[in-house]
């Protein structure tokens, strides 16, 4: 009888894990899904940036991520010479650079009512040339930040520009259908 229940017990633990592994196997095979967004948005799908960073090869990173969303046809960034611009785009070091920690990357902005007045986002180049980013990884990079300037939240998935800790992927179709769905909800409404 003892035998007979230890029997019994094992395949059970054995069914558990594999559930568990099929589970996890399931997991990372299924696609990403919609990138979500947050409740702040631009009032248009268009926003003025200004490019601030003295670095002419970091403002040609700008340019590669501007260009490509421009490409997706679903917000337009138009450049601008003025500090009034609504995105800035810089590079930090120094202090600001230590302040970021482990992030590559960093945007912040400033809303009213949930409508984006201005937006920093700012790249880290003593990290990323730390952590041997090439040029590609750093464009990467500025668009995940232009995804958050343009109301974007982290995607789970690492089939996104959006997952938090991208480096290898571009823009993404789920990254292109979030900030279409943004501009189509209100603000102050999240997906
Ligand atoms: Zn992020």
């Amino acid at each position: 009888m003892r035998k007979g229940v230890w029997v019994k017990n094992l395949v059970i633990i054995v069914a558990t894990l594999g559930i568990f592994l099929s589970q996890v196997v399931t997991g990372t095979a299924a696609a990403a899904s919609m990138t979500p967004f947050g409740q702040e948005r631009f009032a248009h799908a268009h926003a003025t940036y200004v490019i601030t960073t003295k670095s002419a090869y970091y403002r040609g990173v700008w340019q590669s991520a501007i260009k490509a969303w421009n490409a997706t046809g679903v917000f337009k960034f138009e450049k601008s010479h003025s500090r009034n611009a609504q995105i800035d785009l810089d590079t930090n070091r120094g202090q600001r650079a230590a302040a970021m920690g482990d992030d590559v990357g960093l945007t912040d902005y400033w809303a009213r009512h949930y409508d984006m007045v201005a937006v920093l986002c700012a790249l880290n180049p003593r990290l990323m040339h730390e952590f041997q980013y090439s040029r590609a990884d750093e464009v990467h990079v500025a668009e995940h930040e232009l995804g958050h300037a343009m109301g974007l939240d982290h995607n789970p998935s690492r089939r996104s520009v959006m997952y938090y800790e991208n480096r290898s992927e571009g823009i993404q179709k789920v990254d292109i259908e979030g900030v279409y769905e943004r501009y189509l909800t209100p603000a102050g409404e999240a997906s």
